[in-house]
């Protein structure tokens, strides 16, 4: 019997997770990315127990064992004086609570066992240097249209080409993605270089008024990952790599903790970009032609779920595969199967944003105080809260 044949739009985290679920279930997979070759840029990412889950499924884990950071916990600071507003313990409590562990990783590191794990099957193959103009549905699959004028055809289609998709917009028409009001930046440092300012060891979320920022451990914990996130309205550039001025991010950040001034004085690549995203969609389906990660569902990044969001949808679509030979009935299912789960996802995402964002001293108050004290008095209540995101296996 000859195989099924899937193509797959854009090689980021999700592109990739979703060619290497459906190459083990049985696929022939093309990964379509029109980047000239294959790097994944960017800064740390958290993958919370419920994304290690699925890395896991894909067999991927044990090839980012030597570079993740399992930190001890994640806290919630203020950013100016420093104050704990509560720490949620999760070296081994987040394997006994939730089943798996909660680390952090740089993304090329991630981006790069997802692609050795894809090389890995036989039946998969990535192109690079292959931009998507557009589809046409046609012989019940898709085919997707390339810039250099090549025509391929899948059997599916999958649309993992991020926030500005060209799938989705063919898809449910041309709108364009909103530009959130928060403005990012992002640097790694060696812990080396930052003697006793180093930021603590563990993920700490810096509140203060109208941003936060975000320090965690990447490279097994020999560099500390910084995101800063500002509300800001003059700034709409979008990029991974636009280069920051540091006396841009001082002025944002400089006046906080000393370790994270120290981090930005010794930045060796600042980097600034604004956040866009897009409310729910109404569909993502058109036929066999289906969309996953943030083509589907872009999100704040104040609940580090974007990526583990991605790999989860990755695994729920494969597995709806099997289980359905219809495809264009796979892809609804699969459809409704996620729809619920990540449209909380981006509203409680948004509503983080806003929660470490609290402009005056009596909101801070009457947010964080309620939830200083509900850590000191039980961090299972805490905990408990993070039960429907973390504690849910999405491979069922
Ligand atoms: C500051 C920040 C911190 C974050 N932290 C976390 C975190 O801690 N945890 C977490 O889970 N998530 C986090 N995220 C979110 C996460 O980065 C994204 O949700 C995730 O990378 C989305 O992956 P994706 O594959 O869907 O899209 P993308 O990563 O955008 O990949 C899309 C790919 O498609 C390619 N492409 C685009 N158009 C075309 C085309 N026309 N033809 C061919 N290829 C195309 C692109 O080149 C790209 O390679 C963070 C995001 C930000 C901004």
């Amino acid at each position: 019997m000859t195989k099924r044949r899937a193509v797959i739009a854009g090689g980021g985290i999700g592109g990739l997770a979703c060619g290497l679920a459906l190459a083990q279930t049985g696929w022939e997979v093309e990964v379509l990315e029109q980047a000239p070759e294959l790097a994944e840029v960017g800064a740390g990412i958290q993958v919370s127990p419920n994304g290690m889950a699925m890395l896991d499924r894909l067999g991927v884990t044990p090839m980012i064992e030597e570079t993740l950071f399992e930190p001890e916990a994640i806290e919630l600071r203020m950013g100016r004086t420093g104050r704990r507003v509560f720490r949620l313990p999760m070296k081994g409590y987040a394997q006994a609570r939730w089943g798996k562990r909660f680390i952090q990783i740089h993304r090329a590191d991630l981006h790069n066992a997802l692609a050795r794990a894809l090389h890995a099957q036989p039946s998969a193959q990535l192109r690079t240097g292959a931009k998507i103009t557009g589809y046409v549905r046609e012989r019940g699959g898709a085919s997707v249209y390339l810039e250099r004028g090549d025509r391929v055809f899948g059997d599916l289609l999958v649309g993992a080409d991020g926030v500005r998709s060209e799938i989705r917009q063919q898809m449910c028409g041309a709108d364009r993605a909103r530009f959130t009001g928060n403005v990012a930046w992002r640097s790694v440092v060696p812990v080396a270089a930052l003697g006793d300012l180093a930021p603590p060891p563990f993920g700490v979320i810096w509140a203060g008024r109208g941003k936060h920022a975000v320090t965690t451990r990447v490279r097994g914990g020999a560099y500390v990952n910084f995101v800063g996130i500002v509300e800001q309205d003059d700034w709409t550039e979008e990029g991974w790599s636009i280069p920051g001025k540091i006396e841009d991010a001082l002025a944002d950040f400089g006046a906080w903790q000393p370790c994270l001034r120290a981090v930005l004085e010794a930045s060796n690549g600042l980097f600034r970009w604004a956040l866009y995203g897009r409310p729910p969609l109404a569909t993502w389906c058109d036929g066999p032609v289906t969309l996953l990660g943030d083509a589907a569902h872009p999100m704040l990044p104040s609940m580090a779920q974007g990526a583990v969001m991605a790999l989860e949808d990755a695994v729920v679509l494969a597995d709806v595969l099997s289980g359905e030979p219809d495809r264009a009935r796979a892809v609804q299912a699969y459809e409704a199967k996620r729809k619920p789960r990540v449209t909380r996802v981006q509203e409680r995402s948004a509503s983080n944003a806003r929660m470490f964002h609290r402009h005056t001293g009596l909101g801070q108050l009457a947010t964080y105080g309620p939830m200083a004290a509900a850590s000191r008095l039980s961090v299972g209540a805490i905990q408990r809260q993070q039960d429907w995101i973390y504690g849910f296996n999405a491979a069922g």
